[in-house]
């Protein structure tokens, strides 16, 4: 917890130094104000069980009775929109640590709330030319200060994109399983008899984090969780 603390207050004594602007809604005064969180849209139930993915009726929506998702559980704590699709903008295109920070310290209850039993937390990696032209991975950005919240070991090497996919932008269900599919290794050294949590700024079809999910379960992996901020709609 003092790892956390350190660096919760690094991120106060910047705020005092130069006064943030809110990721949300861009007014002056704090990073992620108190009325955009109030308007976050977080998803009801009922949900899919497995999925996560808001259902109009039963426990299992039609996607996962057709093929069920490979990671154990995905949860998302919010639909992709409003000031929430602003911050994750800016946390992905800006590298702004201190409002990842400020984000994963709301969503914070809600992955306590799911009661997962997790040894290690990793960000799903971004593929390899992305990486060196943006120079970081914003699943990370999240990923690890949810890790030092929750006190449980990061390993941000634990996953590798073996190869480079195509944008998922403009790709139907199949289509994207399809491109990530083989795309990730996992470290069966980490990997082996442990319960990961992956964690990513926002699933769409899910088919990112199951191909994670399924490398993992090659490497050993004893169970795997999926944890997104946000959820984003995909027509079917
Ligand atoms: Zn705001
Ligand atoms: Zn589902």
């Amino acid at each position: 917890m003092l790892r956390y603390q350190v660096y919760h207050w690094a991120w106060l004594a910047l705020d005092w130094l130069f006064p943030p602007v809110c990721g949300g809604c861009g007014e002056p005064g704090a990073r992620w104000c108190e009325g955009c969180r109030q308007r976050v849209q977080r998803i009801e139930p009922p949900i899919c069980e497995h999925c996560g993915q808001e259902v109009s009726q039963g426990a299992v929506c039609a996607r996962c009775q057709s093929a069920p998702p490979a990671a154990t559980t995905v949860r998302s704590w919010a639909v992709f929109a409003g000031p929430l699709r602003q911050a994750l903008h800016r946390v992905k295109y800006r590298r702004d640590l201190a409002l990842a920070e400020a984000l994963v310290a709301d969503c914070e209850p809600f992955v306590r709330s799911l009661g997962w039993d997790v040894d290690i937390v990793a960000p799903v990696p971004m593929s390899r030319g992305r990486l060196k032209e943006r120079g970081y991975n914003q699943a990370a950005l999240l990923a690890r200060p949810l890790a030092l919240r929750l006190n449980i070991p990061y390993q941000p090497q634990l996953l590798r994109r073996v190869r480079d996919t195509r944008s998922q932008v403009g790709l139907n269900r199949a289509e994207r399983r399809q491109n990530v599919a083989r795309a990730f290794e996992a470290a069966a050294s980490r990997a082996s008899g442990r319960a990961v949590l992956l964690v990513d700024d926002v699933a769409t079809s899910g088919a990112t984090l199951d191909a994670c999910a399924q490398a993992l379960w090659r490497a050993g992996a004893r169970s795997v969780f999926g944890f997104t901020l946000a959820r984003a709609a995909l027509d079917p």
